[in-house]
């Protein structure tokens, strides 16, 4: 089985195929000849994983999986949220976005936030939904090398390394794609 998961985002790639049965073979929108920005311009989480899954069944034919993103802080009523891509401005830069964050909670003593995923399914002519969820906490600075994003200032529940500092495999046994991804495959194996 093939099934397109819609981005180019190699590390996303390599979290989910390292999730996903192996007689599903994963597209990337690359292999789709797909080249355009695809749209996100829904204002949650949700209504952007499910603009990109519905883009691509819609011009390109394929049952497709797509996911979205965000980090919600609790003292910063949720933000970045949404927004988590591009919080420090349009280059979405990630050195950029961890120091805006870093300096808005600056004199802040909650810390609290968490990793929310939703992954949409276009399937056999279906939507899908499903979310996962990785509670933590913001570091006060950056740790570690591994990853993307928000990893070196992420601190996972109980955890006393950054997401950047713990390998891919522990990363996705708790983290928040991870748990989203573990909720698609489940579903693929009961309609399989
Ligand atoms: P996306 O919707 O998956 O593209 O995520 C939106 C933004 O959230 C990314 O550009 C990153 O800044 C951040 N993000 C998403 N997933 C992670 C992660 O696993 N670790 C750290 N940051 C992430």
């Amino acid at each position: 089985m093939q099934l397109v998961f819609a981005t180019n985002n190699l590390n996303k790639l390599k979290e989910v195929q390292s999730l996903i049965p192996q007689h599903i073979k994963l597209l990337s929108l690359k292999d789709i000849g797909c080249f355009e920005d695809v749209p996100e311009t829904q204002n949650t989480i949700e209504g952007n994983a499910i603009q990109k899954a519905e883009y691509i069944k819609e011009h390109y034919g394929y049952d497709c999986f797509a996911d979205d993103t965000g980090l919600e802080v609790t003292v910063l009523h949720n933000e970045p949220g949404v927004f988590s891509a591009r919080y420090a401005g349009a280059q979405r830069d990630a050195n950029d976005n961890m120091n805006l964050l870093l300096a808005n909670l600056k004199e802040k003593d909650n810390r609290q936030a968490q990793f929310k995923t939703v992954v949409a399914l276009h399937l056999n002519g279906k939507l899908e939904t499903f979310t996962g969820i990785c509670k933590g906490e913001i570091t006060t600075e950056k740790h570690g090398e591994k990853g993307f994003g928000y990893d070196p200032i992420f601190k996972a529940e109980g955890y006393t390394k950054t997401f950047a500092e713990i390998s891919l495999e522990e990363k996705n046994k708790i983290g928040h794609r991870g748990k989203a991804v573990k909720l698609l495959v489940t579903y693929l194996k009961e309609i399989n």
